[in-house]
């Protein structure tokens, strides 16, 4: 039943909360327009429902609060994330808008929508949509930063949305936003973003990370209590104000841990670091900080390599703090954070704290990531699936900073090499690059630097890119301007193949018209003309295989020995996609050509989806895969509804781990349970032991989820095993 009276006063409750949580709006101006929004809102919405029931406009309301509370904005977002829904889903038009409020609001409007059009609604290229996401960027980042509320809302209240749907919102969320967030500096949303992607995507492992994180916080609070303590008396005897917080580790972060380093919950579960926030007048910042690290390191002796200045020298994201690993008396590694209070906020709520402290800020940085965005953005000949790839690469990486020979600084990711600092300086430089002088020493143009070298490029006006160069850098940019560099070139000896290749046609009485190119093509398996031309210039195509088409009057009539042909990948999407069919596994399915796909080995009982590859028919994955995220942001429109028939006499392959204490007749005791007891056959099995604990992978054959669990259940009881774990390969 739905109470109106109730939801009226709930609309009021509301209200009062937003204005509480609105910390920059003071004056009586700035309120009557968060009222006229919100009441613009109302009534735009009045009709409209959320999934779960509740009134629509509850969702704008809750993405201005998190714009306002979390992220920190002011009245101009506050008043375009209550509206931001309005002139896509109601009769509110940007008209409406710029005469209501201005024309800043209509503008960030007019990007909220067209983001959600080009994000929310299509199945498909999202890559191409976070080229135009980013292109906003320049506009007004505040475009970004609501659509980020608004995306986390989404992601709050996924609970009522469809599977599929959960599927596809969690992975772009991963995949894009959470990323973004990153960047943008929003630690704290990027986090709450990862771990509710997880969530969804693979819901088991989330819950059982959690409930061991909340089964340690016990023992985890004892540790920080006793460690904190003599530090927390010293600052109190020299005076200082601060505040000490303790932080674990996300579930995401763990999840990903696990996951790569291939390392158990129990040996990172209490990795956490203790960050001790500092206030303090602006101008004594620095000195504070290692005032308190040294009160740090006077009780714990400090790891020498582990020590991170960004209190001198900032990240590029504008992150400032300093970071330093000290040994417990329990011999453990703990990470010790120290700041300001203004770093804390910045580290915290990113680029719109900026606004708030703008005398110290470093907005200058900001601005320099936005304009190397932009270079990227600005090539027209960068594929798109690239640009994310080259994006991402900029993402993740930490930064460096080298100097030039007249000493300007330069920042560069981690991992970048002399080829890179070249195509920094200039894409001229960059392009003639022959080799390096690393702090006066010659040094080939493949090396890596490292924070602090000086560098000095030699360059010659032979030298030109070549396809190896793209092993040695790791900047989008140098990547981008190599690529097109090589792609001019294959330009040419295209054009000179399409002359060349026109000849052969000839020769062969094969008519130069298109039915007979498309046959060719995919004949000799190439993707278009202008790489069959770029192929058969550079003689990489099998000409001689030329016999086993049938050719009748100029025209290609197929291969002399061509069976029934299989269908092609239309005929595929558009069986099973428009339908909203669901592919079962195991079924007749004479006409699908599909496989279990090796990069996760999926078996009866996991969550699948099919997946329609260009030459294999359909693969079979686990939706959560490592490469599901990666498929299903990038190719929706090819992902195909897929689960298992009942009852199958089939075997299938999949993978465990077992760790455990290396004892004698181990491995005999575990190889015995597996072919004699269970009855399950085994494919491969390898142990390794090192200093007493051993690691074993084994490859078997199960019927589904619920046998395998039985094998691990009766593997976990013998002697001496300590952890068993599902691996993907
Ligand atoms: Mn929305």
């Amino acid at each position: 039943m739905i109470n109106l009276e109730e939801e009226n006063k709930e609309l009021g409750r509301r209200y009062r909360a937003l204005l509480r949580v609105s910390k920059t709006v003071d004056n009586k101006e700035d309120k009557a327009r968060i009222r006229k929004a919100f009441d613009v809102a109302i009534e735009a919405h009045k009709d409209m429902r959320r999934k779960s029931g509740e009134p629509y406009v509850y969702h704008p309301i809750e993405v201005a609060r998190i714009a306002a509370e979390e992220i920190g904005l002011g009245t101009t977002s506050i008043v375009c994330a209550l509206l931001h829904d309005t002139v896509e889903d109601t009769d509110i038009t940007l008209d409406d808008v710029e005469r209501l409020f201005g024309k800043k609001e209509r503008m960030i409007i007019d990007g909220l929508t067209k983001i959600s059009e080009v994000v929310d609604y299509s199945v498909s290229m999202q890559a191409e949509n976070f080229r135009k996401i980013l292109l906003t960027l320049s506009d007004d980042v505040r475009v970004i930063l609501i659509k980020l509320a608004d995306r986390l809302h989404n992601m709050r209240t996924l609970d009522s949305m469809r599977r599929d749907k959960q599927l596809k919102i969690a992975s772009e969320t991963i995949f894009l936003y959470a990323p973004l967030a990153h960047r943008l500096g929003l630690y704290a949303l990027k986090t709450e973003l990862e771990d509710l992607s997880l969530k969804y995507t693979d819901p088991e492992v989330y819950e059982e990370i959690t409930s061991k994180l909340q089964k340690s916080k016990a023992v985890r609070t004892r540790f920080v209590n006793q460690f904190t303590l003599p530090i927390k008396r010293e600052l109190e005897a020299q005076g200082l104000k601060f505040s000490v917080k303790a932080r674990t580790k996300s579930v995401y972060s763990i999840y990903n841990k696990i996951k790569t380093k291939h390392v158990s919950f129990e040996e990172i579960y209490d990795v956490f670091a203790i960050r001790i926030i500092l206030e303090t007048e602006p101008e004594r910042e620095k000195a504070v900080c290692w005032n308190t690290y040294s009160i740090v390191t006077d009780f714990y002796q400090p790891n020498p390599d582990r020590l991170r200045d960004w209190v001198s020298t900032p990240k590029g994201n504008g992150y400032e703090s300093l970071h330093t690993t000290v040994m417990s008396p329990g011999g453990k590694w703990v990470e010790v954070q120290i700041r300001t209070k203004r770093m804390d906020d910045i580290a915290e709520k990113g680029y719109a704290a900026h606004w708030k402290y703008k005398e110290g800020a470093q907005e200058s940085s900001f601005d320099a990531w936005i304009n190397k965005i932009r270079e990227l953005l600005e090539n027209p000949d960068l594929n798109a699936v690239d640009l994310i790839d080259d994006f991402k690469l900029n993402l993740f990486s930490e930064e460096i900073f080298v100097f030039t020979p007249n000493g300007e600084i330069r920042s560069l990711p981690k991992g970048a090499s002399a080829l890179d600092f070249a195509f920094e300086i200039h894409t001229e430089v960059g392009s003639h690059c022959m080799g390096a002088k690393v702090n006066h020493k010659l040094v080939p143009l493949s090396t890596e630097l490292t924070s602090g070298d000086q560098v000095e490029i030699i360059t010659s006006k032979k030298q030109k890119p070549n396809e190896s160069w793209l092993d040695y850098v790791t900047t989008g940019k140098a990547r981008t301007k190599i690529k097109s560099a090589l792609r001019e070139d294959k330009r040419v000896l295209a054009k000179e193949g399409k002359v060349s290749f026109e000849k052969w046609l000839r020769k062969h009485k094969i008519t130069n018209k298109e039915e007979n190119i498309k046959r060719l093509l995919s004949f000799f398996s190439q993707p278009s003309p202008f790489e069959l031309y770029y192929q058969f210039e550079i003689g990489k195509l099998k000409l001689n295989r030329i016999k086993e088409l049938q050719i009748e009057k100029g025209r290609i009539l197929g291969k002399a020995s061509d069976a029934k042909p299989k269908e092609d990948l239309k005929d595929l999407l558009s069986k099973t996609n428009t339908k909203e069919e669901m592919l079962v596994i195991g079924e007749s399915m004479d006409h699908f050509d599909y496989k279990l796909s090796p990069c996760c080995n999926p078996i009866p009982g996991d969550e699948v989806f099919g997946f329609i590859t260009i030459k294999d028919g359909i693969k079979i994955h686990k939706t959560n895969c490592p490469n599901a995220v990666q498929l299903m942001s990038n190719f929706a429109y090819r992902i195909v509804k897929a689960r298992w028939t009942s009852h199958q006499k089939i075997a299938f392959l999949a993978g465990l781990k077992i760790t455990g204490i290396d004892e004698v007749g181990l491995v005999n005791n575990v190889t015995k349970l597996i072919s004699n007891e269970l009855n399950v056959n085994m494919r491969s099995i390898s142990f390794e032991s090192n200093d007493g604990v051993f690691d074993g992978i084994i490859m078997v054959y199960v019927h589904d989820t619920k046998h395998l669990k039985e094998l691990k259940t009766k593997l976990r009881q013998i002697d001496g095993v300590i952890n068993v774990s599902r691996i993907d390969n």
